[in-house]
């Protein structure tokens, strides 16, 4: 799909710094660690494509890529478990301003660890969509590091836990960007 015509185009803090929204976009989130550089890597077969947004300073930054012709948004990833507040609000600012006022984007998916489920993190996050009426869908990650019987007991509490969310998409995308699982889907849902 967008194999290849990936390109990163910059790195975000303020509403003022948006690219023009000229075109539909997607944008990603998930707490820190959840596995969302290797996703999106792995969705745009580009090695280290996203790593800009994991090198210190780039963390608060909604990083934008290009992608065919639309935009991949890949947002700041949120719960590090020692941020100080100040960055917290100001994360969290820039997020709802984000979600709230880009008429372009179309849905967001929101990464949730395949061991951890749905923590209060990714709730808030999940609220938000629903007060900014984004279309959201949960992407289970890194599901090859659980057993069968786990990943039943998670996609069980994920399943619940969007059926609060009027925003939420009820399928949930199940990927391990290590075996490949999932990815393809992800790419024809996008
Ligand atoms: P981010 O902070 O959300 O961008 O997380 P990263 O993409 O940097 O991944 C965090 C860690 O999880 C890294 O050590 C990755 O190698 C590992 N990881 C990411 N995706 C997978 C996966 O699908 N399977 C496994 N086993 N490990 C993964």
């Amino acid at each position: 799909l967008f194999a290849g015509q990936t390109e990163f185009v910059k790195g975000v803090v303020a509403m003022s710094g948006l690219p023009e929204a000229d075109r539909l976009e997607v944008c990603f989130a998930g707490r820190s660690n959840v596995g969302k550089s290797t996703l999106i890597n792995a969705l745009t077969g580009m090695k280290a494509l996203a790593r800009a947004s994991n090198t210190p300073g780039r963390t608060q930054e909604i990083n934008y890529f290009t992608a065919g012709d639309f935009y991949l948004v890949d947002l700041p990833g949120y719960g590090y478990a020692n941020a100080p507040l100040p960055i917290v609000e100001k994360w969290q600012r820039l997020l709802k301003q984000f979600l709230q006022g880009r008429q372009t984007l179309r849905r967001a998916f929101v990464l949730i660890d395949a061991r951890h489920g749905v923590k209060s993190v990714d709730d808030e996050i999940m609220s938000l969509l629903d007060s900014a009426a984004v279309t959201f869908q949960a992407v289970l990650t890194k599901a090859d590091k659980v057993k069968e019987v786990e990943r039943e007991k998670i996609l069980h509490q994920v399943r619940g836990a969007l059926a609060k969310h009027p925003a939420a998409y009820p399928e949930i995308i199940l990927t391990s960007s290590e075996k490949g699982w999932g990815i393809p889907t992800l790419r024809s849902v996008i």
